[in-house]
């Protein structure tokens, strides 16, 4: 199996090119923040428990994502991998993350990071909140909230993936095919 962890903070399009990699390597593409807001649109308990903490732009808690996933990962085991976008979020969902693959008996092949500018990604993501529909994306004090708990608690996932040699940088910034390039000769090396 193949899977790929696509990181980088919110508005860095990473679900943008989750969509084009997952056709051309034929993945499952699981998108923590798209299972919850699809629960949230449907009204289920996971999905009104994940609202309140959305809203406010804080992580939904560990146990109740690393569950989600696992559910997610579950129903996908026949297929060539995977694609994770949004998760791992902190170092204990890292470390859930490995369990569960092992448990598979699979694991990480890499963690590929979108690197971009902070100011570059506010303006994205409020120009996104203009048609996205999406609440967390409209309001400037949750978007920065975000970019604030990706710098506080994700980012150092990239030494957590640099120490393993699983971590690969991509400039985010350029065109939405001038990335797909770049990541598609990262991921042809893997
Ligand atoms: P995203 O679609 O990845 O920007 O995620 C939107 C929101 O969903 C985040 O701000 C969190 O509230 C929640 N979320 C998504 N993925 C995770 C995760 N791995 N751990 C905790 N909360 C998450």
């Amino acid at each position: 199996m193949k899977n790929l962890v696509l990181f980088g903070p919110p508005g860095a399009g990473k679900g943008t090119q989750a969509t084009f990699l997952k056709d051309t390597y034929n993945l499952i593409h699981i998108s923590t923040g798209d299972v919850f807001r699809f629960n949230i649109k449907n009204e289920t308990d996971l999905g009104v428990l994940a609202k309140s903490f959305m809203d406010k732009g804080e992580l939904v808690p560990d146990q109740v994502t690393i569950d989600m996933l696992s559910a997610e990962v579950a129903k996908n085991l026949d297929s060539n991998g995977f694609i994770f976008d949004g998760f791992p979020r902190n170092t204990l969902q890292a470390d859930a993350l490995s369990v569960l693959l092992k448990a598979h008996q699979t694991e990480v092949s890499a963690m590929i990071a979108l690197e971009v500018d902070d100011e570059v990604l506010v303006q994205r993501l409020l120009k996104r909140g203009e048609t996205s529909g999406r609440p967390d994306d409209a309001n400037q004090a949750v978007v920065r909230n975000r970019i604030k708990i990706y710098y506080g608690e994700t980012a150092i996932l990239k030494s957590y993936y640099s120490d393993l040699n699983k971590y690969y940088g991509v400039d985010g910034v350029g065109s939405v095919e001038d990335i797909t390039v770049r990541l598609n000769t990262v991921i042809n090396t893997l």
